[in-house]
């Protein structure tokens, strides 16, 4: 599933492409990933509007749409889900197989194939609003990441992954933050100390920049599958592809040496993921 790094990779790449643009018409494959509204309420509401923006929070990524002359925005959010991902063609070419939603944009298209259909697309904004600050803004500091993890006894890699306390963290990267900050994943997230949480903090930031720089520093076009799309930087549906591998410290490394330590990495169930760490590098104090 992408998390922060790779929508914001995909925010960056897409808004070249669709700023300016108008939205022709629209159309719903896959009803079941247009909800609360029905594929006809969507399509009339943003059918004539232009793309001002491409918004993200967290894992959510939006386009500020303004009705023809308007200058107020509201947006169209696109939740990736698991398998979803987006499309700049041509509006001539063949539209992929699991294609969910259709934004005709003259010459060009966007699409939105998900083939499980757990993504959605929505003008509803109660799900952005849900969201608690973006692991990359400048209102989430360290008393923030203090405040999120306060009164409660859930493991810190549980609480660091639940949206509405902290947005943009999954499975992969709250692996990897808590590898680079040396914090266990079962300890309580409540019992970490300001030490520890400007630790953590800066392993958030670090870890998520630097995802983004290297995903910024390839060659994508996000026309397809198969071309340039970024399969190879967001994975597969099974999961990470093997090139993208490389990037990760902990993640999907059971039984290699930890790159701190030389330890084993280690893989265990936690809340029905899987949670990856180095027990030497990362001990409950
Ligand atoms: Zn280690």
């Amino acid at each position: 599933m992408p998390e922060l790094p790779e929508v914001e990779v995909l925010r960056c790449n897409l808004e070249p492409l669709l700023v300016g643009k108008r939205i022709s018409d629209f159309q719903v494959l896959k009803p079941r990933v247009v909800r609360p509204e029905s594929p006809q309420q969507l399509e009339d509401g943003v059918t004539g509007c232009s793309i001002k923006g491409v918004g993200r929070k967290g894992k959510f990524l939006w386009l500020d749409l303004a009705k023809a002359r308007s200058r107020a925005t509201f947006p169209l959010t696109i939740h990736l889900g698991m398998t979803g991902r987006l499309f700049v063609q041509d509006s001539g070419d063949p539209l992929p197989v699991h294609t969910a939603v259709v934004l005709g944009l003259g010459r060009k298209r966007l699409v939105f194939r998900d083939p499980r259909s757990f993504g959605r697309v929505t003008l509803e904004t109660d799900s952005l609003n849900q969201l608690g600050l973006d692991a990359l803004s400048v209102d989430f500091t360290v008393d923030q990441l203090g405040a999120a993890f306060a009164r409660t006894i859930q493991a810190v890699k549980v609480r660091l992954m639940d949206q509405r306390h902290i947005a943009g963290l999954g499975n992969i990267y709250a692996c990897e933050v808590l590898h680079r900050a040396r914090v266990s994943p079962f300890v309580a997230a409540s019992e970490l100390r300001l030490a520890k949480l400007k630790l953590l903090h800066q392993a958030i930031h670090a870890t998520l920049g630097r995802q983004i720089e290297l995903g910024l520093k390839l060659k994508l076009d996000f026309a397809g599958e198969g071309k340039s799309d970024g399969l190879f930087y967001f994975g597969s549906a099974s999961g990470q592809a093997p090139q993208s591998r490389e990037r990760f410290r902990v993640y999907g490394r059971e039984g290699e040496a930890c790159p701190t330590c030389g330890s084993k990495i280690v893989r265990a169930e936690q809340s029905k993921r899987g949670t990856f760490f180095c027990p030497q590098c990362q001990q409950s104090e």
